[in-house]
């Protein structure tokens, strides 16, 4: 039975490479029908604050990450590591240091690790110092820690990043301290920046709770932190989270670096954004929209645009933006596209033209306003861009966006000609 576990540290948010570490080793527990658990490693008591774990919790809840069994719980456990280190002592395997407990570390060993992903790993006791098991404030070591509890869960497999891999052999020696099996262990590169420099907030952020408050679907994240590590074979990138857990294979694992590319989470996060239905998007926008301080508007007319727009955005939070004048008159406006379609009296002249012959219709369709268009720049001898791009900025301010007749549909006759007059002025 495989049992894995995810072991975060509640200091801080949950960042896109722990959330890496958890997502393979609950996807690797779930294709083999094993348990994946939860340990928190809250044994930094001054460090350690309720709030980031619930955030942790919160965060791999919204990326579809569940856990089996209670989460353990460093903090509860210390008698265990003290009675464990005692046992050493007595043992003659380690010694005090005032109120310290340190394990001896035998010279001239060699230890290998079969890792999982990168293969035979030979390490020398030579290079490892005599390992503090229990520091002074009682509190125990990571490493040490680590063992005892991975141990007590039985689990049989540890998958966690590269910056692990020299605390391995030391586990090792506190395994065989104990008369304890060693799990396996898979070390995956850590994720690095687009120029190989350590991850941080100008590769795009280092958090989920910066994705998901940028408007990044968590099945699009997901899917993207999954290739960061794991080839599922061919070049398929669209692998939503229920297939990946079938088809997932350990070789496909990768030991060569993984870098962190924005861009291409972008665009995956828009192909899951144009996947879903308006009816799935609605909720998740309107929570945006709050989240964003922005107010929420009626169900129907959110629904044509999100029909109009969902191809078009990358992220929840592009659509908030580049919809805005649907929803209020409070918009944003791109100045240059204002003053190069709205500037000139030519125009104004068009918007005004374009204006009462709109005024004329009956209600306006989308059919009726596109055969205005085009009948007033015949009539005047313009290029349809000469009307479009005046008019485009005159209702949305915005020099891109849905085609611009179901926009103006969308928006509705009133308001279209309010903000043409007013553009014209
Ligand atoms: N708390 C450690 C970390 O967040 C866990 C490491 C491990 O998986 O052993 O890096």
């Amino acid at each position: 039975m495989i049992r894995v576990r995810f072991a975060p540290s509640p200091t801080g948010y949950l960042h896109i490479g722990s959330a890496r570490t958890a997502l393979f080793n609950w996807v690797y527990a779930r294709h083999y029908g094993g348990s994946f658990l939860l340990r928190i490693e809250d044994t930094d008591m001054a460090r350690s604050e309720q709030r980031f774990l619930g955030e942790i919790l919160t965060d791999l809840k919204w990326l579809g990450i569940d856990w089996d069994e209670e989460p353990v719980h460093q903090s509860k456990r210390f008698d265990v590591y003290r009675k464990a280190a005692e046992d050493l002592l007595k043992a003659g395997k380690a010694y005090r240091e005032g109120e310290a407990c340190i394990f001896k570390v035998e010279k001239g060993r060699a230890i290998e690790v079969d890792d999982m992903i990168h293969g035979k790993i030979a390490f020398n006791t030579d290079d490892i110092k005599d390992q503090v098991m229990i520091k002074s404030d009682g509190s125990p070591t990571y490493n040490f820690s680590c063992v005892i509890d991975d141990a007590f869960l039985k689990i049989t497999h540890i998958i966690r990043g590269d910056d692990h891999v020299s605390n391995t052999p030391k586990q090792i020696l506190f395994y065989e301290a104990l008369g304890l099996m060693p799990p396996k262990f898979g070390h995956m590169p850590l994720i690095m920046g687009q120029d190989g420099a350590k991850l941080s907030k100008r590769h795009g952020g280092v958090s989920v709770e910066e994705y998901k408050r940028d408007g990044f679907l968590p099945g699009a994240l997901v899917n993207y932190l999954l290739l960061l590590g794991w080839s599922p074979g061919g070049d398929r990138e669209i692998i939503p989270l229920e297939e990946a857990v079938r088809i997932f294979d350990m070789k496909g694992m990768t030991g060569v670096q993984a870098k962190f590319d924005i861009q291409k989470l972008r665009w995956m996060n828009g192909e899951y954004i144009m996947a879903k239905q308006g009816a799935e998007l609605l909720p998740l926008i309107k929570q945006q929209m709050a989240g964003m301080g922005k107010p929420v508007p009626q169900d129907g007319l959110l629904l044509k645009v999100i029909d109009l727009y969902k191809m078009r955005v990358k992220t929840l939070a592009e659509f908030v933006q580049l919809t805005d004048h649907f929803f209020g008159d409070d918009y944003s406006v791109e100045e240059k596209g204002r003053e190069k379609y709205l500037r000139p009296s030519e125009s104004k002249e068009v918007l005004r033209d374009f204006a009462s012959r709109l005024e004329k219709m009956d209600g306006l369709s989308a059919a009726a306003a596109e055969e205005a268009c085009r009948k007033l720049a015949e009539d005047k001898g313009l290029k349809a861009g000469q009307v479009i791009h005046p008019t485009r900025m005159a209702i949305s301010g915005k020099t891109s966006g849905a085609g611009l007749f179901e926009m103006m549909e969308a928006l509705g006759k009133e308001k279209v000609l309010e903000r043409m007059r007013k553009a014209s002025a």
